[in-house]
């Protein structure tokens, strides 16, 4: 089925110095020559492609609402693969809005979310793990977020399953010669030739399957539980991670309590606080003993903060929590309201573990331990140039992959005939397709699409 020519405001309906109209599919250079007149007069589609022309935008009735720029692209050379224009305006809803309007009277129709990238993807100009990582990249909040999407779409993390991939077909195609043509004088494949080649992909399998912890928490947060005493200043601290620059609080009603969960960077790593609304209602009397409540958001950490005053120095209660938080996950202990003078209390320092001093109340120390957590997780440093899964339609794929070369391996060192083994290893080929999007189910890919904004 010819596709339909779709358009859309790919910059949003914000005011902003320039916005962009973005459209794909058959006649587009024709149909954005049709709302674009370019200043010298000729047809925009007359001009070369891949080339910035200046002109006037016309809304439906011909008549100026923009001086912008326009450009078009021919089949197979653009984002999408198909024949494509964009018109570059200025960043007016309006204007925006009304260049839509007179491109959907000229024959093309609103895109829907991710309808720009699917069609990269069925245009074989991107490959789902690529796609994937150009939502992650307009979702980066961190700086190594950004890396490494930008690794993925540069093919990083499908290079590395094509390896895996070129490893099993080989075992394959050789199989199979061997098993339609018996006459010829092929090589049949040694069962210690098959083992290595499985064992190859097994290790592989495995190292990229450790990396999908690790890329899950670039981009969807480290979870960290701020937990102490009452007054120590969790809610402030809270209120000063969560209101450095790029945070993003939202309030999801309608779980049992409300919780909040406020996702902030904290020098280059992207931390989700657990169970904030805990720490919020500590000023209510029956919160204030809410030890279980901190436990509880404690085991859901990997990252655990107590908070500490250092003022008052430290209680028992707070050796406590730190014990208990060492033995759950990575600590530091905060040590707030250093603008204050410290409390006399000795400090037993053995019950320490990592501690920074800190004033949620003036910002000191924020950086100092900021850079305490990103040595915790210095996924930045290693992520680059690296392939990760970064999500769990990813890690499902190469976990159902591994299984099956598993099987395959084991069966093999039961002495079970190299052929039986065609099954297990078609089956790590069918789940390493899905990852890259050879083979995935349609059902699959409108999901992903679905998360997509529209006029990405
Ligand atoms: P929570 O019960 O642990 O959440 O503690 P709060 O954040 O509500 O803080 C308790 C009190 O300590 C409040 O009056 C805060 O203003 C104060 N406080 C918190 N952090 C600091 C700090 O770094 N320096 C100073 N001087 N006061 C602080």
């Amino acid at each position: 089925m010819p596709s339909e020519l779709i358009a859309a405001i790919a910059t949003g309906p914000v005011r902003a110095a320039i916005g962009t109209v973005r459209l794909s599919g058959p006649g587009a250079a024709r149909c954005a020559g049709a709302v674009f007149r370019p200043a010298d007069g000729r047809a925009l589609e007359i001009h070369p492609p891949k080339t910035l022309v200046y002109g006037t935008v016309l809304d439906r009735t011909g008549k100026g609402v923009d001086m912008a720029l326009a450009v078009w692209w021919p089949e197979g050379s653009g984002y999408t693969g198909e024949e494509a224009a964009e018109l570059q305006c200025h960043g007016s809803p309006m204007a925006l809005s009304l260049a839509l309007e007179a491109l959907f009277a000229h024959g093309a129709r609103q895109a829907g979310p991710g309808e720009f990238t699917r069609r990269a993807f069925l245009n074989g100009k991107l490959d789902l793990t690529q796609a994937e990582a150009v939502m992650d990249l307009i979702d980066a909040e961190t700086p190594q977020a950004v890396r490494q999407a930008a690794g993925q779409i540069s093919g990083l993390l499908s290079h590395r399953v094509e390896e895996i991939y070129g490893g099993l077909v080989d075992v394959m195609a050789h199989f199979h010669a061997v098993l339609d043509y018996p006459d010829e004088d092929l090589d049949p494949f040694t069962g210690e030739t098959v083992e290595k080649a499985l064992e190859q992909a097994e290790r592989a399998l495995e190292a990229l399957l450790a990396t999908g912890g690790r890329g899950r928490l670039l981009n969807r947060g480290v979870p960290c539980a701020i937990v102490g005493r009452p007054n120590v200043g969790k809610s402030t601290l809270l209120n000063a991670l969560a209101g450095c620059e790029r945070a993003i609080v939202t309030d999801i009603p309608g779980t049992t309590r409300d919780t909040v969960e406020a996702r902030c960077v904290l020098g280059e790593t992207l931390l989700r606080l657990v169970d904030t609304a805990g720490v919020r209602e500590t000023a209510d009397p029956v919160e204030r003993l809410g030890v279980e409540r901190s436990r509880r958001a404690m085991e859901e950490a990997q990252l655990i903060l107590v908070v500490a005053d250092r003022c008052v120095g430290l209680t028992q209660e707070d050796m406590e929590l730190c014990r208990e938080a060492v033995g759950l996950a990575p600590t530091i202990l905060v040590w707030n309201k250093c603008d204050l003078p410290a409390g006399d209390a000795p400090v037993p320092l053995e019950a320490l573990p990592d501690a920074v001093e800190v004033s949620a109340k003036t910002g000191a120390g924020l950086e100092a331990l900021g850079e305490k957590v990103d040595r915790l997780f210095p996924h930045g440093a290693k992520g680059e140039g690296e392939a990760l899964l970064t999500n769990a339609r990813q890690t499902e794929a190469a976990g159902r992959a591994l299984t099956a070369v598993e099987r395959a391996g084991s069966a093999l060192k039961m002495g079970v005939t190299p052929d039986a083994l065609l099954t297990d290893v078609e089956e790590a080929l069918s789940a390493l397709g899905e990852l890259t999007g050879k083979t995935v189910r349609e059902d699959v890919t409108d999901r992903i699409f679905s998360r997509f904004c529209v006029g990405k």
